[in-house]
């Protein structure tokens, strides 16, 4: 094992001199005011050690990263009907975008996209109220991380219903095409909750140990998903998890990775260990722009990349 005590300091103190940190996102207002120069990073390997450095232990919106949780605990509710509802491919579009829907009768390119979260959610809601469903996450990813004080922050969850047209044009298009069987505020209060969870990359990181474990929670030894349904996710997160920038982050890093337009980057190296990165700063695609980076440098390392041979 490489020493990542040193790996993790170091990135850390290369990216708080990073010259180019990207832009905040603007158009969720309390994502707005969060400080540019943040910068955390925290692996949990696959026998339990943790290096964290820099603000690895701040909490951030996780924003989209939710996508990976509500499709985990979506599947565990309906199994594989779930694609009925929801492709498996690339988008190659931005993560709010519309413009497949049309053609493709209401069926969301994949469930890290925005419209794939919303019908993913709407799954979640199944025949419950909304408080029910968002609890449900909520018990969900404090198990994962086996941490109880993560939280939801309504100030965000309350932003985002304010300035969510896009995401409310989404969801009444697919309700069009019959895609969505909850009316749409009840599904987007639920979706905009996920998407409000405040965690730091320590929380991110052990919450997604199951993802480099075959599905397997180390801490609780309980299966939270099976092997062939962690593999999945992974594949999804490879070739979907950062939008129109999937390439790019397969090309650059080589790990399965999800961002969020708070800025946080959960990247797994199966086998081998779950690394959360977080820095505001996002690059024209909506992922973060020294998480990128810092993920980047961690894999030259490392030799993680899921290409580099074993
Ligand atoms: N809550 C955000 C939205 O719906 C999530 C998007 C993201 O993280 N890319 O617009």
């Amino acid at each position: 094992m490489p020493d990542l005590a040193a790996i993790v300091a170091d990135i850390a103190a290369e990216m708080a001199d990073a010259p180019d940190r990207g832009t905040v996102a603007q158009y969720i207002p309390p994502l707005a005011a969060v400080d540019p120069k943040r910068f955390g990073i925290a692996i949990v390997t696959d026998d339990g050690r943790e290096y964290v450095a820099g603000d690895g232990d701040m909490g951030f919106s996780i924003q989209s990263i939710s996508k990976v949780f509500a499709l985990t605990l979506a599947l565990g509710a309906v199994g594989d009907q779930l694609w009925q509802r929801v492709g498996v491919e690339p988008s190659g579009t931005p993560f709010n975008s519309i413009v497949q829907l049309e053609s493709e009768h209401g069926i969301p390119r994949n469930p890290f996209i925005n419209a794939g979260a919303i019908v993913v959610t709407d799954i979640l809601l199944g025949r419950g109220e909304p408080r029910e469903a968002i609890g449900e996450m909520l018990r969900f990813v404090r198990t994962l991380a086996g941490d109880d004080a993560i939280y939801i922050d309504d100030a965000v969850a309350r932003a985002e219903l304010e300035t969510g047209h896009r995401n409310i044009a989404l969801a009444h298009y697919m309700r069009g095409f019959g895609n969505l069987n909850r009316e749409v505020a009840r599904v987007l209060g639920v979706y905009f909750h996920h998407c409000a969870l405040t965690m730091s990359c320590r929380q991110l990181a052990r919450a997604g140990r199951y993802l480099m474990d075959g599905g397997r929670n180390p801490e609780t030894g309980h299966n939270v998903v099976s092997a062939r349904r962690a593999r999945r996710i992974n594949a999804l997160m490879l070739t979907c998890g950062h939008y129109d920038g999937s390439g790019e982050f397969a090309f650059r890093v080589g790990l399965p990775g999800k961002s969020g337009v708070g800025g946080g980057i959960l990247a797994v190296a199966p086998g081998i260990a779950s690394i959360a990165v977080w820095s505001p700063g996002l690059n024209e695609r909506g992922n973060s722009q020294l998480g990128t980076l810092a993920l980047e440098r961690l894999v030259h390392r490392t030799g993680w990349s899921i290409f580099d041979p074993r």
